[in-house]
């Protein structure tokens, strides 16, 4: 089995839904057939979900999506939309990594997309690349903290030592990105946990 097999096979065993797809048009369809006409989506921010379409492709069916992303294009307030999408029906998210043995590891800096993942949201949809695959959780903070908040860090623009270095120090600053660290072995009782996981690299 390669890795994308033995992570689908773990995270099934302990009761995700994990699906594999080969590129983004199986992963938009997958999501978009799981998602009703008339559920309202929460999305937390990521990458892979903008490469992907999958948010715009929601949206221009008609859904509504609480997404920061979509509430700053149309001018609307990005913190109510944040809010308001750890209530909403679905949850739609990547994750930072996953590991071979399905646990999923994130890490966030306001905390709304991890409560959502773990909590709210009765659906919780998962997106996400096989650059994500991490061997353990130890390696997942690593891989976060060394590629995703960096990069993250760059895009948004946001004055933090790994911006600037690429490395980690543990930062203090007010801006700090990895104040919540969380990690999901089971899919939280009650909930329906689909764990997309695509045959190519998105997102970081
Ligand atoms: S703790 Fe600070 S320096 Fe380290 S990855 Fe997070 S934001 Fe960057």
């Amino acid at each position: 089995m390669n890795d994308i097999e033995k992570t689908i096979a773990a995270l099934n065993r302990k009761g995700f839904h994990a699906v594999y797809v080969k590129d983004a048009d199986e992963a938009r369809a997958y999501v978009l057939s799981v998602v009703g006409d008339d559920e309202a989506v929460g999305v937390g921010g990521s990458m892979t979900l903008n490469e992907t379409g999958i948010v715009d492709a929601l949206y221009e069916r008609g859904n509504t999506v609480y997404s920061t992303t979509l509430a700053k294009k149309l001018g609307l307030d990005a913190d109510k939309a944040r809010r308001d999408g750890v209530s909403a029906d679905v949850y739609l998210s990547s994750s930072n990594a996953i590991t071979l043995d399905g646990d999923l590891i994130n890490i966030d800096g306001y905390g709304n997309r991890v409560t959502a993942m773990a909590y709210g949201p009765k659906k919780v949809i998962v997106v996400a690349g096989r650059n994500k695959l991490t061997k353990d959780p130890m390696t997942a903070v690593t891989r976060i903290k060394e590629i995703a908040c960096p990069l993250n860090a760059r895009r948004l623009g946001l004055n933090l030592p790994c911006a600037v270095t690429g490395k980690c120090n543990e930062c203090s600053s007010p801006q700090r990105m990895c104040n919540v660290t969380m990690r999901i072995q089971y899919p939280a009782s009650g909930k329906e946990f689909h764990v997309v996981l695509i045959d190519g690299d998105f997102g970081y």
